[in-house]
């Protein structure tokens, strides 16, 4: 994804010397489009012509394009040129139907509907009915000898276009609808008579008159151009503007707009209305799949008002109209060569088609479905690995929420930071974790539930089933701990109030209290109240094995994963990874036997008591580096030296102060006063603000050489150790936040010496790289300099971010949603690599690195290395290889693979929307 300079819109330009077609007919058999133009005529748009040229029943009509809606949006005003054109097209719509629009005794009505590029289900509006109003609707029950079913029709028309098109709030027209099914005593819509709905139309009108001043619009043409504007700007409402921020879809591409003859599927027990897909879009079994009403309009199917039936009884309510449409979408299935999802209306045992669309399915279904269409020879398996987005692998490594039941209770929505489902009972802090789930047997699942997490709550996130946090972005803590250990997680979730204190969270009047059951969605981002089922993972699913056998042969760029402890190396070997591309050394520290060596470290005063204190770490992370490398037999693991600031170690300022204050009031006595004060001291010498750019890096190995001297002595003992077990071992030591070629050599220096030193000890060799990460814009600059020193770099995505845009990881969160409001950024840039920025930085290192060592190896460790665009961007500047968590090792796998077919194969890249 690429993205936008804020003042020229990214869309398509049309260029000004070119008149513009603003408007396309379809009907009579014909079609001014066709299928492949979505960008002008939007999915639905270009599916309508195509489904017209290949001779299909479709409702005659015409499509405004998405200039006009773009144009809209620049000017807030339709042209005169869009006007005209869809005067022309209403008159040719209306000679083909012998009807002219509300009028006569036979008026022409009409639907009109948005259809943007990317399918954004119901995220904007739609009218129907267009062209009724106190006459033509008399016609409607004169000719269809159906009063009710007009007057119903009347009154649907007023109610979408009050709310859609005047911004009346839609619980005005349903008080008066409810108010007349109360006093009627009756519980079904259609149990209200035509005249009891005259009398609704009576009371609509009333509320249309009070909220606007103005009478509901009697002549069809206004209707009709006031709906149209409506639909230009329901592009900009507030939900379309969050599904395309989530779906990464351009704010800039604008809806097109269809106007299309009605046909009724409320006209009695002959004519019905549904939606269906080709196949099942949940597990992409080949079965027809789809839910129908008789008697009823397309909205009353998707708004659960009446329960709609399976697909499987039209076949023996009307043989002839079901075997018509499995005949027809069959078609349309192998026309696409793409799983359909339609939709369709029965007027008077008529068939037609409104719309047809590569249908949305999950992830285990799209591996499903693209082998058996290859199976069917419908497809070619070069064809078939486009047809996953890279993306929707996660729903095989993880477990996920059964939503087959009802009533599910979303309270709360945050960013989705590591994917899969837990389910479990609230604790507020991470020692609750622990004792609430124990360690029996009887291990009770819990949500750890805080505002953001820490270093220090990482035993509590061990046993967690799941965290959620209030705030925090996709690359805080929680977001990139929980994702390294494949567990799902929930941060920023800004709705919800967090009061450790109390033992209670709160959303809007919901409490929910320690111990209340939740379920979290860590793919979507929600939370859900009570306890749901899950259904578990599948990484050695046959179907998934066969599409990455399929998608790995084209890949070009290595993927290796970032991964801290054994555990997670052996999860990365189980997912693919080629290696381990960043081990965060400090991740060893963390662990409860190990943090209090690490403070004692950082306590130290002179260089005897740090080392000291060093000596007790060794053998812990050599012990570690041994599992490591067993883990990675054979494959290269890139091992960080220390990078975060010390007081990341130490316990929080505020928790000090209040814990001396405390001793202070009741015991004033006690040792442990002194030893605080002093905890404190240093804690205040450390403080840091964000972003955290001072005593981090390869600055700490810089000043403290002892640390590098420990930490590249565990790394080489530990080498030379499982070496002699028979294990290969491709050791490369990664330094830190190199700015200057000088903190590369003093550093390149210690490892040398140190790796020279430990050999010689051990009477046994290993070869290793060192290298650096390429994490500060200075370092892009001279990155030839550095290359003499480094023989390998490894974009730091995550610290070139924060320091390329002067953001903080950590606190993005609280302006990010205005940024992406306001159309500032596209997208969290911590999420997805910001390719004009931060790329070209990264494209400059590529280049001037090379030019100091032509063969300097080429990573990426940042969070950005599982990201699907992000890892194109990789591959198209010539990295070596992708490094990201092991659960998004597939995701990556998939994602460089694609890259490369692309290129290979010259067809255009496979993330489909
Ligand atoms: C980075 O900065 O991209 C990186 C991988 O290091 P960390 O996230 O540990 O700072
Ligand atoms: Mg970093």
């Amino acid at each position: 994804m690429s993205a936008t300079p804020v003042s020229e819109p990214q869309s398509k330009s049309v260029p000004q010397s070119k008149k513009v077609q603003y408007v396309f007919f379809f009907g009579g058999g014909k079609a001014e489009g066709n299928g492949k133009m979505k960008e002008d005529l939007g999915g639905k748009g270009a599916g309508l012509a195509e489904m017209t040229n290949a001779g299909l029943p479709v409702p005659p009509g015409f499509t405004i394009q998405t200039e006009a809606c773009r144009e809209y949006m620049r000017t807030q005003k339709t042209s005169d040129a869009v006007n005209k054109e869809t005067m022309a097209a209403l008159e040719k719509l209306e000679k083909l139907q012998s009807q002219k629009l509300g009028t006569g005794d036979n008026p022409l009505l009409v639907s009109v509907r948005s259809g943007a590029k990317f399918s954004m289900p119901g995220m904007m509006d739609t009218i129907l009915n267009l062209g009724l109003n106190d006459e033509s609707v008399k016609a409607l029950a004169k000719k269809g000898n159906n009063d009710r079913f007009a007057y119903d029709s009347y009154r649907r028309l007023i109610q979408m276009f009050g709310s859609v098109v005047l911004e009346i709030p839609k619980h005005a027209f349903e008080e008066v609808f409810d108010g007349k099914k109360h006093k009627r005593g009756v519980k079904l819509d259609t149990e209200l008579t035509a005249a009891d709905l005259q009398e609704v139309i009576a009371e609509y009108k009333q509320v249309v008159k009070k909220h606007t001043g103005k009478d509901f619009p009697q002549v069809p043409i206004e209707q009709l151009t006031m709906s149209r504007d409506a639909v230009f700007r329901s592009w900009n409402n507030d939900r379309a503007k969050v599904y395309r921020r989530i779906n990464n879809i351009s704010d800039d591409l604008g809806t097109a707009v269809n106007v299309q003859a009605m046909v009724f599927g409320n006209l009695g027990e002959t004519s019905g209305t549904g939606v269906g897909f080709t196949r099942n879009p949940a597990n992409g079994d080949k079965e027809f799949y789809g839910e129908f009403l008789m008697n009823a309009q397309g909205e009353d199917v998707v708004a659960g008002i009446r329960t709609p039936i399976h697909i499987s009884e039209l076949h023996k309510l009307m043989p002839d109209v079901y075997d018509q449409l499995r005949d027809i979408t069959t078609r349309l299935e192998n026309h696409y060569r793409d799983m359909q999802d339609f939709e369709f209306t029965i007027q008077e045992g008529r068939l037609y088609m409104l719309q047809t669309r590569n249908g949305k399915r999950t992830g285990r279904a799209a591996v499903r479905v693209a082998i058996d269409m290859v199976n069917e020879k419908l497809i070619k398996p070069e064809e078939a690995i486009f047809r996953v987005e890279a993306n929707q692998l996660y729903d095989f490594l993880v477990p996920k929420l059964d939503e087959s039941v009802e009533g599910i209770e979303v309270i709360a929505t945050g960013l989705p930071a590591s994917p899969g489902a837990a389910v479990g009972q609230i604790v507020f802090t991470a020692n609750d974790a622990v004792t609430f789930a124990g360690t029996s047997a009887q291990k009770k699942p819990v949500i750890l539930v805080r505002a953001e997490t820490t270093p220090e709550d990482i035993h509590g996130m061990e046993v967690a089933a799941g965290i959620l946090t209030s705030r925090g972005g996709m690359t805080s803590h929680a977001a990139v701990v929980t994702r390294g250990m494949g567990k799902c997680c929930i941060v920023g979730a800004g709705d919800i109030q967090v009061d450790e204190k109390k033992k209670e969270m709160r959303v809007g009047s919901l409490t929910l209290r320690e111990g209340d059951w939740i379920s979290i969605d860590g793919t979507t981002g929600r939370v859900i109240k009570d306890k749901l089922n899950t259904v578990a993972a599948s990484p050695d699913d046959p179907d998934l094995k066969t599409i990455m056998g399929w998608a790995e042969p084209f890949r070009t760029m290595g993927v290796r994963a970032n991964a801290d402890i054994p555990r997670d190396a052996i999860q990365a070997r189980a997912f693919g990874a080629e290696g381990i591309g960043l081990c965060r050394t400090e991740h060893m520290f963390f662990a409860e036997d190990r943090i209090a060596h690490m403070r004692a470290m950082i306590m130290a005063r002179t260089v005897d008591q740090r080392k000291a204190a060093l000596d007790k770490l060794l053998p812990m992370q050599r012990a570690d580096f041994e599992g490591v490398f067993r883990a990675m037999d054979g494959f290269p693991v890139t091992i960080r030296l220390l990078d975060p600031p010390l007081h990341e170690f130490l316990p929080r300022r505020e928790e000090l102060m209040v814990e001396i204050t405390r001793l202070e009031l009741t015991d004033a006595k006690s040792p442990k006063l002194k030893e605080l004060h002093e905890v404190l001291r240093r804690v205040e010498e450390l403080h840091e603000l964000n972003p955290m750019l001072g005593f981090r890096g390869c600055r700490l190995g810089i000043s403290y050489p002892e640390i590098s001297e420990m930490q590249c002595r565990a790394i080489f003992e530990a080498a030379a150790n499982v070496a002699k077990e028979g294990v290969k071992v491709i050791p490369e030591i990664m330094i830190p936040l190199v700015g200057m070629v000088k903190e590369m050599a003093n550093q390149g220096a210690i490892v040398r010496r140190v790796a020279a030193q430990v050999f010689k000890e051990k009477g046994a060799e290993v070869k290793y790289l060192v290298g650096t990460m390429i994490e500060l814009p200075r370092a892009c600059t001279v990155a030839d300099e550095i290359a003499v020193e480094a023989e390998f770099f490894s974009f730091g995505t995550n610290d070139l971010t924060q320091t390329a845009y002067g953001f903080s990881r950590d606190d993005i969160s609280k302006f990010l949603p205005s940024y992406i409001e306001r159309g500032i950024l596209k997208s969290d840039p911590f999420a997805t690599l910001d390719q004009e920025g931060v790329g070209q930085l990264m494209h400059m290192a590529v280049d001037k690195g090379r030019k100091g060592r032509a063969n300097v190896k080429l990573g990426i460790c940042g969070e950005h290395g599982g990201d699907p665009a992000s890892v194109e961007f990789c591959h198209k500047i010539g990295l070596n290889y992708v490094s990201c968590s092991p659960f998004r090792v597939l995701t990556a796998r998939l994602a460089a693979a694609q890259a490369a077919a692309s290129d290979k194969l010259k067809v255009e890249g496979g993330r489909t929307k």
